[in-house]
């Protein structure tokens, strides 16, 4: 299972910040992932409750927002979003399109509470 893998990488990104920030618990967890990521989002937050229990984020709720799936020309340099996998250029009709968003899949922010100050921090 691929989610899984993704979770466990997620995972290491956030113990480091944990550890770098002093964070107590994590309460929103905003996820970026592109259209091509091949995720799942409903199995993607099934393995994150699973992972998260008894650590910090346990409870944390996952945000998932959907990257959209964007092309640049090469023929004029227009830059567009691709629905329907259709890789052509809606302004010189040009096939030579590059991929230029919609492959991601990274950590937005955290909202979490830092041992000491009791308020919220937004991390990167
Ligand atoms: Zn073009």
């Amino acid at each position: 299972m691929h989610e899984i893998t993704l979770v466990t990488g997620l995972f290491e990104i956030i113990n480091r910040e944990v550890a770098a920030r002093g964070i107590e618990s994590i309460s929103k967890v905003r996820l970026m992932v592109g259209e091509l990521a091949a995720v799942e989002p409903m199995t993607l937050a099934a393995c994150f409750e699973v992972v998260a229990e008894g650590t910090v984020a346990s409870g944390a709720q996952l945000e998932i927002e959907t990257v959209h799936l964007t092309g640049r020309c090469r023929g004029c340099a227009s830059g567009f979003r691709i629905v329907g996998f259709r890789f052509q250029c809606p302004d010189c009709g040009g096939g030579d399109v590059e991929l230029s968003g919609g492959r991601e899949l990274y950590l937005e922010s955290l909202e979490a509470i830092c041992k000491g100050d009791h308020n919220e921090a937004t991390a990167a």
